[in-house]
């Protein structure tokens, strides 16, 4: 391989789920000889992570953070519920400084360190804009879909699901009904697993303005010089199977936070006191609660969650983000609501937790989640059995995929009721089957990403192609 320098920029959408796996690729990539790479976050992000005491310094010479504006107040909330307007505002106003600075960044060594000319970027494929304006300036760039492979596949099988008549969904129709048309997925596939935007529809059975701004963010993203995706041959090969004729390249490299051990780069602080909270609790006696960084519920949602967790009488550790509940429902003290039910000393309740240590900890027994796709994978490789309310995005077909395919968990998808959340969780925490088969997959991931394994390979192929850009 030429000898040349190679620096990546990263560009990651600012949201957790993304900012954490694409500061592991970023670590990775900087861990190769010759990569330089810069992570872009944005103004806003890159202080709420130094407030959060997150990872904004690298340890490797050759890793850096900078940022652009993205365009909203300084007092703007930027809560779960402002994403749409977050990412309309930064592929505007972000626009224009992006494009500024990386412009900058092809001449020399601007942003200081001594890093060569950006050769390359890897844009999150949310933000479309940040590939389309490196191709413009003559830099290559690739796309990074961190949501699963399978969710990628549903948006790529839209047109079919049209010409099949699947789409759109009948009003009032059965939502357990089969689905046609997504390649691979025939035998298990509802209308209920498909991407939630797909439930809606347009005034006269159009495409739904929100289904149709992801299908262009897909069909944009997949246009990029190749797709690198967070995934496991082990955990979705047939569908990466499907996917490969329809992109350029495609490199699928996860679970990365198994490859890379990067430092924390959470948005808010997390409370480690519940690390010592589990180490005086029995092994797998405990349920861990948390449903990712963008999810809201409402009250009666909690309750029945609450509920639920109580009835079914095993000690819980829950995440309850300051913003978790529907803004205009949030003034009841969540905190107390939960100890008057279940009592001090049998739930834990955090803002924030360090998701990956918790779940490695012995005393874990079922992940009761969202489902997002991060989180997906980090219980996948400490083999811990699941139990999915999903919310939105690809949680339905990631929950789909832990409750038919992979069976290592259940799948109380659309249904939030305590006797539901009791006898789920209860069956993930004493099923045999589920733990076993948890584990099997487990041992599979892990292989994927240890020497020789698929996601190791493809990684080296990854630097190689970074490389073969800066010559
Ligand atoms: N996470 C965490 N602490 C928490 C809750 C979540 O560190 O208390 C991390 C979790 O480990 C995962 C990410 O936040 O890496 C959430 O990503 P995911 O794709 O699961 O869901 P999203 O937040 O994008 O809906």
């Amino acid at each position: 391989m030429g000898a040349a320098a190679a620096h990546v920029l990263v560009f990651p959408m600012p949201m957790q789920g993304h900012i954490n796996v694409m500061l592991h690729l970023a670590a990775t990539l900087a861990a190769a000889a010759g990569v330089h790479v810069t992570i872009l976050h944005t103004d806003h992000n890159l202080r709420r992570l130094r407030n959060a005491a997150a990872a904004t310094t690298a340890d490797s010479p050759r890793l850096r953070f900078l940022s652009v504006p993205d365009g909203l107040p300084d007092d703007h909330p930027r809560s779960a519920s402002d994403i749409l307007e977050i990412v309309d505002s930064l592929g505007t106003a972000g626009r224009a400084a992006y494009r500024a600075l990386l412009g900058s960044l092809l001449v020399g060594s601007a942003g200081g360190g001594g890093f060569p000319p950006v050769t390359s970027v890897v844009g999150d494929a949310l933000l479309t804009f940040a590939i389309d304006v490196a191709e413009e300036l003559g830099v290559p760039a690739l796309a990074f879909r961190t949501a699963s492979a399978s969710s990628l596949l549903a948006y790529l099988s839209v047109p079919r699901l049209f010409e099949l008549g699947e789409l759109p969904f009948p009003p009032g129709g059965d939502l357990d009904e089969p689905v046609r048309g997504v390649p691979g997925m025939e035998g298990f596939l509802r209308r209920r697993d498909l991407p939630s935007t797909f439930r809606r529809q347009g005034d006269d059975h159009d495409v739904h303005p929100k289904l149709q701004i992801l299908l262009d963010l897909t069909t944009g993203s997949c246009k990029a010089r190749a797709v690198i995706l967070n995934t496991a041959v082990s955990l979705e090969g047939p569908v990466l199977a499907h996917i490969a004729p329809r992109v350029r390249d495609v490199f699928a490299i996860g679970p990365l936070h198994a490859i890379s051990p990067a430092p924390a780069a959470s948005l808010w602080r997390e409370d480690d006191g519940c690390m010592a909270w589990l180490d005086g609790q029995a092994d797998r006696s405990v349920v861990y609660v948390s449903l990712g960084s963008l999810t809201v519920i409402s009250l009666e949602q909690f309750t029945e969650f609450l509920s639920g967790l109580v009835a079914a009488g095993y000690p819980f550790l829950w995440v309850l983000r300051p913003d978790i509940i529907v803004a205009s429902q949030s003034t009841t003290n969540l905190q107390e609501a939960v100890t008057a039910a279940a009592g001090d000393s049998k739930a834990r309740v955090v803002g924030w937790a360090p998701q990956r240590d918790v779940l490695r900890h012995r005393a874990v027994g079922c992940f009761l989640t969202h489902a997002g796709w991060n989180s997906t994978l980090e219980a996948a490789v400490e083999g811990v059995p699941t139990v999915c309310w999903p919310f939105f995005v690809d949680q339905q077909i990631n929950s789909r995929f832990v409750g038919a395919v992979w069976r290592t968990g259940l799948d109380m998808k659309d249904v939030c009721d305590a006797a539901v959340v009791e006898r789920m969780v209860t069956e993930a925490m004493e099923s045999g089957e589920i733990r076993e088969k948890a584990q099997a997959l487990a041992e599979k991931v892990r292989q994927d990403v240890g020497d020789g394994g698929s996601s190791a390979t493809e990684l080296k192929r990854l630097v190689g192609f970074l490389r073969e850009l800066a010559t």
